[in-house]
This record gives C-alpha cells, sequence and structure tokens, in this order.
C-alpha cells in the first residue's frame, strides 16, 4: 500500500472543448479510503481511469507511494479496479479470473498464485465458487469475486467504481460491510466513486466533492455535511 497523490490533474476532449476534470488535488494517504461524491458527468470516472492509467491526463501528476507514475503505462502501475458491471472475463473460471490479474502482476509460480487465490477466496467466502463460470453466479457473487481479484493482488491502490449500484438495497449492506471488513483488515489506499451519499458517509475516511471536473470540497464526513 502507499500514498496517493494528484497534483493540478487535468483532462479535457475534443481537443479542449470538454474539459472533465480540471485542476483536481487530492492526497489520499497511506491506508485511507476517501470516498468521491457528485452529480453525474462531474469527472469522477475520468480520474479514477486516470489513476489506472486507462485514460492520459492533459495535464498535472499522478504519484504513488512518491513516484511521479503519469506516463506509466497501466500494467506498471500497481493500481487495481473494481467496476459496477464486475467486469469478470465470461469464458474462465473464478480461479482464473482471480488468477489473471496475478500473472500480470507478479513473478509467482502457477501453484502458488492459485494457493494465493485460494486464500483470498475463503476470506472472501467464494472458496466454493472457483470452479464456477461468472454466468453461474449471482450479481453478489460476481462483486466478491471482483474485490476478490483487486485483493488478491495487493495493489499499492484501490479504485472502485459505483461498484455496489447493480446490487438490491439488502446486498448493498451486506457488500458494504464487506468492503470495511476489509478496508479495517487491510488498510486499502481507496477511491471509491459513489453517487450514494449515505454510502459516502458511512465507509470514508475522507468525502471529496466534485462538482463540474472541479474539487468542490474535501474532509472528514461530518465536516463536510455539516458545513456545506
Ligand atoms: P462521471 O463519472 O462523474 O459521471 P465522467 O468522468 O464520466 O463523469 O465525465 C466527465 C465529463 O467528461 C462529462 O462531461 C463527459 O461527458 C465527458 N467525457 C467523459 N469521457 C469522454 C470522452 N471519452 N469523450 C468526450 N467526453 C467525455
Ligand atoms: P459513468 O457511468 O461512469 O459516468 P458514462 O456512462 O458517462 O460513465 O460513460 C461511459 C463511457 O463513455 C466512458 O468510457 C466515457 O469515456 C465515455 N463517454 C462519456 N461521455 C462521453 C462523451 N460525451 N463523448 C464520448 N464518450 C463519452
Amino acid at each position: 500500500m502507499a500514498r496517493l497523490t494528484l497534483e493540478a490533474l487535468r483532462k479535457e476532449y475534443d481537443r479542449g472543448r470538454v474539459v472533465a476534470v480540471e485542476d483536481l488535488s487530492l492526497d489520499v494517504e497511506d491506508g485511507e479510503f476517501i470516498t468521491v461524491v457528485g452529480p453525474s458527468g462531474c469527472g469522477k470516472s475520468t480520474t479514477l481511469r486516470m489513476v489506472a492509467g486507462l485514460e492520459s491526463p492533459s495535464g498535472g501528476t499522478i504519484r504513488i507511494g512518491g513516484e511521479d507514475v503519469t506516463d506509466q503505462h497501466a500494467r506498471k502501475r500497481d493500481v487495481a479496479m473494481v467496476f459496477q458491471n464486475y467486469a469478470l472475463y465470461p469464458h474462465k473460471t473464478v480461479m482464473q479470473n482471480m488468477a489473471f490479474g496475478l500473472r500480470m502482476s507478479t513473478d509467482l509460480s502457477k501453484d502458488e498464485r492459485r494457493e494465493r487465490v485460494r486464500e483470498t477466496a475463503a476470506m472472501m467466502g467464494i472458496e466454493d465458487l472457483l470452479d464456477d463460470k461468472p454466468d453461474e453466479l449471482s450479481g453478489g457473487q460476481k462483486q466478491r469475486v471482483a474485490l476478490g481479484r483487486a485483493i488478491v493482488r495487493e495493489p499499492d491502490v484501490f479504485l472502485f467504481d459505483e461498484p455496489l449500484s447493480n446490487l438490491d438495497a439488502k446486498l448493498r449492506t451486506t457488500m458494504r460491510t464487506e468492503i470495511q471488513r476489509l478496508q479495517n483488515e487491510l488498510g486499502i489506499t481507496s477511491l471509491y466513486v459513489t453517487h450514494d451519499q449515505e454510502e459516502a458517509m458511512t465507509m470514508g475516511d475522507k468525502i471529496v466533492i466534485l462538482n463540474d471536473g472541479k474539487l468542490q470540497q474535501v474532509g472528514r464526513p461530518k465536516d463536510v455535511y455539516e458545513n456545506p
């Protein structure tokens, strides 16, 4: 795990006609869990995609553990992302899905990779699903697998893009508790995008409010909502 720092980050589309992210500076301390809220189109996804290396910033700097990774390829970055639609490989088993990320990012042998996957699966309560394919799983199980696939890599930084919004209310509460438990056990440096203010309040060490590509407010949940 490591500190994540964004310095004056900027992203333009359509040769500058759209400014998706503007002058965004933010420090996520080692082990800190920051939730990001704001209206649709305010730049939440674009910010995560830049940190993941899926999109190049038009300006500014991204540092992980002090190292400038702004121009580093996504595959070289020790960043894991969990998506709303799970993004699992449909033709691979749960074991293969979870082991795949490990193959890209570590020098472990095949046996060691499988062992790491089994340990993580046990921690997530999905050890019985390892031979299943994604379409045999419920939405909640798929999201556990997606979460497990990210966790097994032990990344420096975790990015969550509305991971619970496809789940029903009950499952959302269960998974929220699960993520909080993992956060307490593992101390994951995280940016967690959500449109659910209550989720942002209860999960975040801090909340970031984005508006029109700009950071409008950042602070502890209590301070942000008492002094809007
Ligand atoms: P959010 O995740 O908060 O809904 P996004 O980061 O997806 O917001 O989008 C921020 C802004 O950038 C929006 O105005 C969106 O239309 C625009 N945008 C995002 N991706 C692209 C793209 N590939 N091309 C052009 N405009 C984009
Ligand atoms: P989100 O639900 O995260 O806000 P969107 O539905 O806004 O995502 O965008 C989904 C995809 O479409 C993204 O890859 C984004 O880059 C792209 N996109 C968003 N807005 C635009 C746009 N105005 N022009 C082109 N692509 C866009």
